[in-house]
């Protein structure tokens, strides 16, 4: 497949969070998998931005909390390949202990999930038309990584915005950050509120 053109991208979120539909024309990638409970509301933006679901082939969360990957299961359950960074894997069940009967989550079980190797990334993206890759940014969680395109759009879930970080959590976000400006990145896609250009060095 060809990857001549930027991939577009269009947000999908609800409830305060983004869920970011990236296409390389009628190849797409859904960047963080809706609220647990909250499948059909995903289904509803989806339609609204005329995106087919069947387009959309692969799913990956920038982390695993309840609001970036509440969904996943489901959308696996309707056809979406899951894909999970090898950082990913063990906090895919931690998640689901915080999880209360009201939320009506469905558990994400192993079975077709992709394990990608954020080294591999690059190579997995362009077999679906996607020049990017998967960059490990730890910070606000150690499960965390971003998306970054080769145009230099980065998809940074909750990865702290270097003057909310923390002494505890300084060193590993501001490391983040110089990861993702080391390679390329210049707009920021959070998993909430607007999109911005990447913070000061
Ligand atoms: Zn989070």
């Amino acid at each position: 497949m060809r990857m001549s053109a930027s991939p577009s991208i269009v947000n999908v979120g609800y409830r305060s969070t983004n869920f970011w539909v990236v296409s390389a024309g009628r190849s797409r990638l859904l960047i963080d998998l809706g609220w647990p409970g909250m499948f059909g509301a995903l289904m509803a933006n989806l339609a609204r931005a005329d995106i087919p679901f069947t387009e959309i082939t692969n799913g990956v969360a920038t982390h695993y909390h309840m609001d970036h990957a509440g969904a996943a299961q489901d959308l696996k359950n309707a056809g979406m390949r899951l894909l999970v960074a090898e950082e990913q894997v063990s906090a895919i069940p931690l998640m689901a202990q915080h999880m209360k009967p009201t939320d009506h989550y469905t558990p994400i079980v192993d079975a077709a999930n992709l394990i990608v190797k954020c080294s591999e990334s690059r190579a997995l993206l362009a077999t679906i038309g996607i020049g990017g890759q998967f960059v490990h940014t730890p910070g606000h969680s150690d499960d965390s990584i971003s998306i970054l395109l080769d145009s230099g759009e980065a998809f940074t879930g909750d990865l702290t915005w270097p003057t909310f970080a923390t002494e505890e959590t300084m060193d590993a976000v501001m490391a983040s950050w110089a990861k993702l400006r080391a390679l390329g990145a210049k707009a920021v896609h959070a998993g909430h509120g607007p999109v911005r250009p990447m913070p000061a060095a």
